[in-house]
């Protein structure tokens, strides 16, 4: 049996708050893992005990049993790594949150999104309650913050004011609410770095509520490239043709190779996963695979 490195499990997508930077569009805030979804994902747990497993939303912990149920699959041989990413929206008192918290079984750790938009939905003392909640039970603590602009740095001062725990920063995809809002963060110029940065997710396979298995964590699977790089089984998405490209492609090199114009690129390209979703759209990558499936 191999071991996978990083798992993650977006185990539904109904959530607490209405983020106008939210990847997920809100009409498809509504799902959850069906029977033979938790039985397949209890299969995989059991087989690749995964070193990193993590549990993403939605919000998490609206689906407690669910988490518990494909968890209690990982081999009891193996050392458990267990996560959620969570909006804390629970956490009104620590003792409420260390309730919810303990509800999870084996949680050794705890990543918070919160940033100006998660601010509108979470007062602050309740970023706090989760905080120390997770002190005082031996469980890590991270977040997550998000930037539509360099400008909302400032909630990084905030958050060290809360306490010492680790606080990492992402710009805000174009995708899904953040699109429709017009809030995901913009380049100035192109940012010619890009080209030989690879897929930042490669090592990591996640699997998708209602819809597969991806290394891709968003863009390709939200943005309508699903057919191209989603698989029924980790199996299936390993010996794709679409791992077997996007697990070593450095992506200018991806780009020059199904011919893509250089004269296309734009500031919003400057992320890797905003210029592997532009390879898609505006190369013949997808029209020389379907010529190899034929
Ligand atoms: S960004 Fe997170 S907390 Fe906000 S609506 Fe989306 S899933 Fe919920
Ligand atoms: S959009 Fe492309 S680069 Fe980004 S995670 Fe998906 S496959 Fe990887």
């Amino acid at each position: 049996m191999s071991r996978l490195r990083k798992f993650s499990v977006v185990v539904g997508t109904k959530c607490t708050f209405d983020c106008r930077h939210c990847l997920l569009d809100k009409r498809t805030r509504n799902k959850s893992l069906k029977e033979r979804e938790k039985r397949l994902l209890c299969e995989v747990v059991r087989r690749y005990a995964p070193a990193s497993f993590s549990f993403t939303g939605g919000e998490t912990t609206l689906y407690v049993d669910d988490i518990n149920r494909i968890s209690s699959a990982f081999p009891e041989s193996r050392k458990l790594n267990l996560g959620i990413v969570t909006n804390g929206s629970f956490a009104s008192s620590v003792e409420e949150a260390r309730k919810v918290l303990s509800s999870i079984r084996g949680l050794t750790y705890v990543q918070v999104s919160y940033d100006k938009f998660h601010a509108e939905f979470l007062p602050k003392p309740r970023l706090e309650n989760l905080f120390n909640a997770c002190m005082e039970s031996g469980i890590g603590f991270r977040v997550v913050t998000t930037l539509q602009s360099p400008f909302d740095l400032t909630v990084v001062s905030e958050l060290k004011a809360i306490g010492r725990f680790e606080i990492a920063v992402q710009k805000i995809c174009d995708i899904g609410e953040a699109r429709k809002n017009g809030v995901a963060f913009r380049n100035f110029v192109f940012d010619k770095k890009v080209l030989v940065r690879m897929c930042p997710n490669r090592d990591q396979l996640v699997y998708h509520c209602g819809k597969g298995f991806s290394i891709c964590c968003a863009n390709l699977v939200y943005n309508g490239f699903g057919k191209y790089c989603l698989h029924k089984t980790p199996e299936a998405h390993f010996s794709s043709e679409f791992y077997g490209v996007m697990r070593n492609a450095v992506l200018g090199k991806l780009f020059d190779k199904h011919g893509g114009d250089p004269a296309s690129l734009r500031p919003e390209h400057s992320s890797p996963c905003a210029l592997c979703e532009h390879i898609f759209k505006t190369t013949d990558i997808v029209k020389t695979w379907m010529k190899r499936k034929r």
